[in-house]
């Protein structure tokens, strides 16, 4: 089952009481799983590749999101930024960063000097994952992608590198971090720091990326001290925007 193909040992995925995959949803799709390569086209338009990716099937995700959201920004960018995947407002609307977290970012990345005519923004995973409320209700609660969900979504990732070739890479967060460089990143251990991406084989062309990471913007909304975790994010991005002088 393709389910249980995606999931790492280590991450045995989510299911309810009643023992059922929260993942599943609707109805797989006969072409469901094996990951995201089989669907991305050779074209390396940003237009096309974002058409051809709202009929991926590469993992189950698909099934309880409403649309793929694929990246959105210039193909001159010079800085990507990777978060982790599209939140329930992004779900609906179709677009990257556009709730509260993408909001905070805007700010972030004004205060830093980065302006939006030099940033794509992305998600190492294109569907929302997410889960209901314990006790029942509307509300969608947001999951982390697994590493096998991760990993299956990736192809598409590579392909964005490929066509926006930016200058450095932005990763926000964990998620951003495990699809560049596997499930044993920690953010604790590199954030801050800049470092090149060490280019795998079917990305040949991505090869030499400087990546700089920092945390997620929501987790400055959940922070403690919101004041100081945001000023730490921006830090870190003058850092990404230090890379392009
Ligand atoms: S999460 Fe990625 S691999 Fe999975 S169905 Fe969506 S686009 Fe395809």
């Amino acid at each position: 089952m393709a389910t249980e193909r995606h999931r790492s040992d280590t991450d045995p995925g989510d299911t309810d009481p009643a023992g059922r995959d929260l993942d599943a949803g609707a109805e797989p799709h006969p072409d469901e799983g094996g990951g995201a390569e089989r669907f991305v086209p050779r074209s390396r338009s940003l237009r096309t590749l974002g058409a051809a990716a709202e009929s991926c099937h590469g993992c189950e995700l698909y099934r309880n999101a409403t649309q793929t959201v694929f990246g959105s920004g210039p193909r001159t960018a010079r800085v990507l930024l990777l978060g982790e995947q599209p939140g329930d407002q992004e779900d609906r609307l179709g677009e990257p960063f556009v709730g509260p977290a993408g909001h905070l970012l805007d700010r972030a990345l004004a205060e830093a000097g980065l302006p939006e005519r030099d940033v794509y923004r992305t998600n190492a995973v294109k569907h929302f994952r997410w889960r209901p409320p314990p006790g029942g209700g509307r509300r969608r609660i947001h999951q982390s992608p697994t590493q096998g969900q991760i990993t299956a979504c990736r192809p598409w990732l590579l392909a964005e590198v490929e066509a926006v070739r930016p200058a450095v890479i932005v990763a926000l967060g964990a998620s951003a971090g495990k699809s560049l460089f596997g499930p044993s990143f920690r953010v604790g251990d590199a954030r801050g720091s800049v470092r090149t991406w060490s280019a795998e084989p079917e990305a040949a062309s991505a090869a030499g990326i400087a990546v700089m990471t920092t945390i997620h913007p929501s987790a400055v909304l959940r922070a403690d001290d919101r004041e100081a975790a945001f000023d730490g994010f921006v830090a870190d991005l003058r850092r990404a925007a230090e890379v392009l002088k």
